[in-house]
């Protein structure tokens, strides 16, 4: 018989681990004057509040004004984000030294199902228990992790459990931890939906699974309401997936054996620069890591890569610094001809969930207004439609075409 790897449903196998007040947390650990403390990340806006801070009300995202009005010895510091980028690749290596099958969902959070581990490394609880540890031991910060059968309840018991919690939803058990919650615990149930809700008579989610189900769609339309009625009833049929989101997005060009002026080899990759960040923003993906390919005339190849100070999807942070490793390849380059160049940018989030995104007005796309532009007049009247000023050389040549 083959060994199952992919988790049994019937078992509480999905691991949600959710790090507490990620950027506060990252904060209090790198100054100890900030333990214990009540302490706000940001800038005219509140990115991150530390327990101490949330027991005022301080809450994201807020203005700070109102957060200090709230809790008067707020200290708040401004955002680092080399740290939080750093903090987070520590965390997904223990992440991926648990389980193969890691599904990150943003920088502080990810999906892990542990099934088919139990005889390896013993019962979900204790895997879970063991990885709690290691974050705190190994990068010195709390996270909070729900076990269950479903991610959507796997998710939830991750917030019930904060701060620095595990909780664990037994298989058999999941209604009777379900129902008692507030209905806006449920994915999906902002305020105002919770409002309608409770105008109503609908407080918990227990309420919500006595429901019809045509009662529901008459009050929330049929989207919502479908949605609503599966998550009360705990039907979450997802897996747990690795890969299909992760890896990186990239492309290159080969020139051939011409050889090309330094303007023109600039306006190249900035054409390659272009094309993959189109992509990457098509798809609402960031990435931080940039690697550079290179292909000389002599045969030999070279590889760079630089991580990037925070997950970007924008042209211009990834151009300057793709236009930097190619400068600096470029002695090499004088002497035996280059054949090829490409780019590609790693480890992709999602756009909504990362730092960047968070500082901007919210809902906004972690892009340039000019890269929105363009990308809608592409969208509109196709590729060739628009060439960039900063992708004509000096010649006043277009960039050469590339392949897709
Ligand atoms: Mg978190």
């Amino acid at each position: 018989m083959r060994s199952r790897v992919r988790s049994n449903s019937a078992e509480a196998n999905i691991l949600h681990a959710d790090l507490d007040s990620f950027y506060a947390s990252v904060e209090q650990r790198d100054d100890p004057t900030l333990k214990g403390r009540p302490v706000a990340v940001g800038g005219g806006i509140v990115l991150a509040a530390s327990y101490e801070a949330k027991a005022f009300g301080v809450s994201t995202p807020m203005a700070e004004w109102r957060a200090k009005r709230l809790c008067p010895d707020l200290i708040v510091v401004p955002p680092r984000f080399d740290a939080y980028v750093a903090a987070s690749s520590a965390v997904f290596e223990l992440f991926h030294s648990t389980t193969p099958v890691v599904e990150p969902m943003s920088i502080d959070e990810a999906f892990l199902d542990v099934g088919g581990l139990r005889r390896v490394s013993g019962q979900p609880v204790d895997i879970a228990a063991r990885l709690r540890r290691s974050v705190r031991n190994d990068v010195g910060l709390p996270i909070s992790v729900g076990v269950a059968t479903t991610k959507f309840l796997a998710k939830v018991a991750s917030a019930v459990s904060k701060p620095d919690g595990l909780l664990v939803v037994p298989a058999g058990g999941e209604l009777a931890f379900l129902h008692p919650l507030p209905v806006s615990r449920l994915w999906g149930v902002g305020p105002k939906t919770n409002e309608r809700l409770r105008a109503r008579g609908i407080f918990t989610v227990g309420d919500i699974a006595l429901l019809d189900e045509q009662h529901l769609v008459a009050l929330l339309g049929k989207g919502a309401a479908r949605h609503l009625s599966a998550l009360a009833a705990n039907r979450d049929p997802r897996s747990v997936e690795t890969g299909r989101r992760r890896g990186s997005i990239g492309s290159q060009h080969a020139l051939g054996r011409a050889r090309l002026s330094p303007a023109e080899l600039d306006a190249t990759l900035l054409g390659i620069v272009d094309r993959v960040t189109r992509r990457m923003r098509t798809a609402n993906r960031v990435g931080s890591t940039l690697t550079v390919r290179f292909r000389f005339g002599d045969f030999t190849r070279s590889t760079r890569s630089r991580t990037l100070s925070h997950p970007t999807a924008a042209t211009e942070p990834i151009a300057a610094v793709a236009l930097a490793i190619l400068h600096h390849e470029w002695a090499r380059i004088e002497d035996n001809g280059l054949t090829l160049i490409g780019l590609s940018v790693g480890n992709l989030l999602d756009a909504d969930h990362t730092p960047e995104q968070m500082l901007l007005p919210f809902g906004r796309k972690p892009t340039s207004a000019l890269d929105e532009a363009v990308d809608d007049l592409r969208k509109r009247f196709g590729n060739q439609a628009v060439t960039r000023a900063s992708l004509v050389n000096q010649k006043g040549q277009e960039t050469p075409k590339l392949p897709d």
